[in-house]
């Protein structure tokens, strides 16, 4: 009996965002706006993602035992998310510290904090949780031991899928886990193992995708912004356009996508069909300021 459409298993940070008119150089220091605080982290983006969307999602994650895990609690509960496998306590709730220039460049300082205490004893102390997840998604702002013990925790026949944000290699035990690996193409470069480069490693996003495959994973999704994604399984690699909107904050774009495919495959839609609806959601997405504040509903979706 599948209780939850997806489980959503990685970090939770509060985003401390200032407004700075330059960026300090070491040893300076400027003034900046009023300090504004938002629930964000990629795990729990994508479970507010999915929530918002109508899945009946489920968070593993941790938090310190302080206000910034109280404000990621709530934001968690007020989409719908349960948050009965969110650990409280061990480390101070992860934090990004973001300075913001005028042109929207920024700085950004993360204290992983309590994330880097989500252990794969909390993952097998969980395993109430996977066995009514029919999907189970991941991300890297948590231990990739942690990660690792996720895959083997899934009950059988449930899917996995993974967005390597940030990148790094994967093992092989995981990357034959994804179905699919989600990522950007500055991700693929890293996961490829040629992030130390330019980006010119003389792939497009298709040689990009079929290498990830030959890598191992099951299927992947490469994510291409304003263009939508390419979708690679098998011999197949199939384009999926995004719709032209006006982007606003592209700023949890990538989290909103992962959530509404992994959502979507749960409910046994292939994957390029899945990605069409994802590159909807993402779109959406972008249209409005923030993260989680920019997340729609699917009458939202619909009525793009
Ligand atoms: P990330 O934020 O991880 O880099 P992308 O920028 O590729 O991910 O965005 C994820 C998805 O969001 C895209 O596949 C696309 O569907 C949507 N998206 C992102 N930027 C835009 C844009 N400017 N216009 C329309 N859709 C967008």
């Amino acid at each position: 009996m599948n209780d939850y459409d997806l489980l959503v298993v990685g970090s939770a940070n509060a985003d401390l965002v200032i407004g700075v008119e330059r960026r300090p150089a070491p040893g300076e220091t400027v003034l900046g706006s009023d300090l504004a605080v938002h629930p964000g982290g990629k795990g729990a983006n994508q479970a507010v993602a999915a929530a918002r969307l109508g899945a009946r999602t489920a968070l593993l994650a941790r938090v310190g035992d302080d206000a910034h895990g109280r404000l990621l609690l709530d934001s968690q509960r007020a989409a719908g998310v349960d948050t009965g496998g969110v650990r409280v306590g061990g480390a101070p709730t992860g934090v990004a510290l973001i300075t913001v220039d005028p042109s929207g460049d920024n700085s950004i300082v993360v204290s992983p904090g309590a994330n880097a205490r989500l252990t794969p004893e909390d993952i097998r102390d969980a395993a109430g949780l996977f066995a009514r997840a029919r999907v189970v998604s991941a991300q890297l702002e948590i231990p990739l031991e942690t990660v690792t013990e996720a895959v083997r925790a899934r009950a059988a026949g449930s899917r996995f899928v993974l967005n390597p944000s940030p990148p790094r290699p994967l093992p092989a035990e995981v990357l034959a886990a994804c179905d699919p690996l989600v990522l950007n193409e500055h991700e693929a470069r890293f996961v490829l193992g040629d992030g130390g480069g330019d980006g010119g490693d003389g792939k497009d996003p298709e040689g990009r995708a079929r290498a990830l495959l030959a890598l191992g994973a099951r299927s992947v999704v490469v994510t291409l912004g304003a263009e939508g994604a390419l979708v690679a399984e098998g011999g197949t690699a199939v384009r999926v356009p995004s719709p032209r909107v006006g982007a606003v904050d592209t700023t949890g774009a990538g989290d909103a996508f992962t959530a509404a495919l992994a959502w979507r495959l749960g409910l046994g839609e292939d994957l390029a069909t899945a990605a069409a609806f994802a590159v909807r959601v993402g779109a959406a997405a972008v249209t409005k300021e923030g993260a989680q504040a920019s997340f729609p509903t699917a009458g939202e979706v619909a009525a793009l």
